[in-house]
C-alpha cells in the first residue's frame, strides 16, 4: 500500500476508534465499566451454583477510559519529546499542548498499601491517573512545570522505614531502567535462585546508574530463576539465569500416579530418560531411568512430571549471559550469550554475582562508543576482547556444544591474540 492509502486507512481506522469511544462512554453496563470492583465477584457469587451470573470472556477493561484527559485529546498527534533530566520526559503535541513525565522504579512486587499510596499521588497531582511500564516502572503524568516540581519534591522524599526510596526518579536514556525478573522462590516451583532478592541486590549496587545517563547507550538487565526465562533474559544486555548442575531425581514409587510418563520423556531436550519398570514390595511400577551423562540439568522434565525434582542447594546457581538486545536500532536484534557459566547462591545479597554485574557494565561504560548496546560493543572488539577486558575465565561450558552449535564456531582465521594465548 502506498504511504497515501497507509494514512488513509489509519485515519479511518481512527475515526471509527473515536465513534466507539464516545459510545463507550454513554453505553457502558456499570459491572464492566468496574470490572474490579470487589463487591460485584461478592455479590454474584453463590457457591451453590457456581454457573449463575457467571461473568466470562470481557476482556480486559478498555484501555482508552484509563487516560488522563490530555492524553486521549492528543492520541496519535504528539510531535516530539525530550528527557529534560534522569527520569523526567516532556512531550509536545502538534495541538500546543505538553505533558511532563516523571518515571519511578518499583519493585515489581508490590502491597496493596503501597499501590494505594500511589494511587494517593496520582490523586494528588495527576487527577487520579498514572500507568506501569513494560519494565514495570509507574510513571507519573502532570500538565505544568509547577505540578511537576511539587510531585519531583514529593516522590524524593518517600522513604521505606529502612531508608530504601520508595520512588527512586530514573530508568530514562542511557542509564539501567528496572530489571525485568520472575518469580523466584516467592511462588514458582521450579526456580534455581530466588528472583526479588538477586534483584534487590543489583539495583542497590547500580542505584547510581538508575538515575544518571551516563552509560554509552540504555542497558536493559533481566533475571529469570530457571531456564524456562520467563520474561527477557534471551534478549538482554545483562542477564542473570538460574542454572541447576545436577540431574533429577526419580521417585519411583509414585511417578505412575503423578505423571504422564511419556510427557516427561518427550520433554527432554537430549532423550536422556527412558521408561523402566521396577519391583517396589514385590509390585511393579513403571517409571523412568535418567541418563546422567546425557542430562544437562534443564528441568524440563520435573515442570512436566512432580515426581522428577531437581532443585538443590549446592548445586543450583546463577548463569551470566550478556550482549542480546530486541531493537532493531543499527544493529538486528541479538541473543545474549553465557559468559560465566556459574556462580553459586549466596543469598540473602548475592555479593559474587552482583560484582561480576557491575563489572562488566563499568568495562562496558569505559570501552564502548556512544550509542553502542553491548552486544554491538562485543561484536566490534571481538568475543576474545571482551573476555580480556572484562578479566572472566574463558571455559569450555561458553562453547556452545548443542544441535546447531556449529555456526557458533569461528570458520575463518580472524581473530586477535590476547592474554588467554600462551605463545611458548
Ligand atoms: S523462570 Fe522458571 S522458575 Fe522463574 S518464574 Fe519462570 S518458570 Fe518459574
Ligand atoms: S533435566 Fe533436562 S536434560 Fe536432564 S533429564 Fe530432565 S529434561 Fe532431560
Amino acid at each position: 500500500m502506498a504511504d497515501e492509502k497507509v494514512i488513509e486507512k489509519l485515519k479511518e481506522l481512527w475515526t471509527k476508534y473515536e465513534e466507539i469511544d464516545g459510545k463507550f462512554d454513554e453505553e457502558m453496563d456499570p459491572v464492566f465499566k468496574e470490572p474490579y470492583y470487589p463487591g460485584v465477584a461478592e455479590k454474584l457469587f453463590n457457591p451453590d451454583k457456581p454457573m449463575e451470573n457467571r461473568i466470562t470472556d470481557i476482556g480486559p477493561p478498555y484501555f482508552r477510559q484509563f487516560l488522563p484527559p490530555i492524553i486521549k485529546k492528543n492520541y496519535g498527534k504528539w510531535v516530539s519529546h525530550e528527557i529534560i533530566q534522569p527520569g523526567v520526559l516532556k512531550y509536545e503535541s502538534e495541538t500546543g499542548d505538553v505533558i511532563y513525565v516523571v518515571r519511578c522504579g518499583t519493585p515489581r512486587l508490590e502491597t496493596t498499601d503501597y499501590i494505594r499510596e500511589i494511587c494517593d499521588i496520582a490523586d494528588k497531582y495527576c487527577d487520579g491517573y498514572v500507568r506501569w511500564t513494560t519494565r514495570n516502572n509507574i510513571e507519573f503524568h502532570v500538565d505544568s512545570e509547577e505540578k511537576l516540581k511539587a510531585l519531583i519534591e514529593d516522590l524524593k522524599n518517600r522513604k521505606h522505614p529502612n531508608g530504601s526510596y520508595k520512588f527512586p526518579i530514573g530508568g530514562t536514556g542511557a542509564s539501567v531502567s528496572n530489571i525485568v525478573h520472575t518469580q523466584g522462590w516467592i511462588h514458582c516451583h521450579t526456580p534455581a535462585i530466588d528472583a526479588s532478592g538477586v534483584v534487590k541486590s543489583i539495583m542497590d549496587e547500580l542505584f547510581e546508574y538508575f538515575g544518571s545517563h551516563k552509560l554509552p547507550a540504555k542497558t536493559r538487565l533481566a533475571l529469570a530463576c530457571c531456564l524456562n526465562m520467563c520474561g527477557a533474559v534471551h534478549c538482554s544486555d545483562i542477564a542473570i539465569v538460574g542454572i541447576h548442575r545436577k540431574p533429577p531425581m526419580v521417585e519411583d514409587d509414585r511417578i505412575q500416579h503423578v505423571c504422564e510418563i511419556p510427557l516427561a520423556i518427550a520433554a527432554c531436550p537430549l532423550g536422556a530418560i527412558k521408561p523402566a519398570t521396577v519391583e517396589i514390595d514385590g509390585q511393579k511400577k513403571k517409571t523412568v531411568r535418567v541418563n546422567a551423562e546425557r542430562c544437562m540439568f534443564c528441568g524440563n522434565c520435573y515442570t512436566m512430571c512432580p515426581a522428577m525434582p531437581i532443585a538443590d542447594g549446592e548445586g543450583d546457581g546463577i548463569a551470566i549471559v550478556v550482549g542480546g538486545k530486541v531493537t532493531n536500532r543499527i544493529s538486528p536484534p541479538k541473543f545474549s550469550r553465557v559468559v560465566i557459566p556459574f556462580i553459586p547462591n549466596e543469598p540473602p545479597r548475592w555479593p559474587t554475582a552482583v560484582k561480576w554485574i557491575k563489572h562488566i557494565l563499568e568495562v562496558y561504560s569505559q570501552h564502548a562508543n556512544k550509542y553502542e548496546r553491548v552486544g554491538d560493543w562485543i561484536e566490534r572488539i571481538g568475543w576474545e576482547k571482551f573476555f580480556e577486558l572484562t578479566d572472566i575465565p574463558f571455559t569450555e561450558k561458553s562453547i556452545d556444544d548443542y544441535r546447531l552449535a556449529y555456526t557458533t564456531y569461528r570458520t575463518s582465521t580472524h581473530f586477535k591474540f590476547t592474554k588467554h594465548i600462551e605463545i611458548k
